[in-house]
Formats: structure tokens, C-alpha cells, sequence
């Protein structure tokens, strides 16, 4: 019996490098955004809240899609 030679083993595709993702350009990368909250009948604003991008969900990158 002869030792059959060993099929080659598959060469995983190394994935090239991403790009940097473009960082999100409703919160500018920071994945919050600060959004006024306004009371009342008269919409009175009463200060800020923070809450998250939804553009990005909060990753603070671009959507590529
Ligand atoms: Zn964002």
C-alpha cells in the first residue's frame, strides 16, 4: 500500500483589511445623540437628553447599506 499523497489543504482566503468605516454622520461617530426634551401642551423645552443614534444604533459608523 502505497501512502496516496495528501490532498492540498484549502488556503483560507485571508479577507483583506476593511476600511476604517466613515463614521456616522448624524451623531459624528459618537453613537448619541442629544435631543431636547420639550413638556407641556406648549412644547417647552426643558433641557437635553441623550439617547441613542438610531442612524447608527449606536456604533457611531456610517451604515454601509
Ligand atoms: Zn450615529
Amino acid at each position: 500500500m502505497t501512502a496516496a499523497k495528501k490532498p492540498p489543504a484549502r488556503r483560507r482566503k485571508t479577507a483583506a483589511p476593511k476600511p476604517e468605516p466613515a463614521p456616522c454622520r448624524t451623531c459624528k461617530g459618537s453613537g448619541e445623540v442629544s435631543r431636547t426634551v420639550r413638556v407641556g401642551r406648549k412644547q417647552r423645552p426643558v433641557g437635553q437628553q441623550t439617547g441613542l443614534c438610531l442612524a447608527c444604533l449606536g456604533s457611531g459608523h456610517a451604515a454601509t447599506d
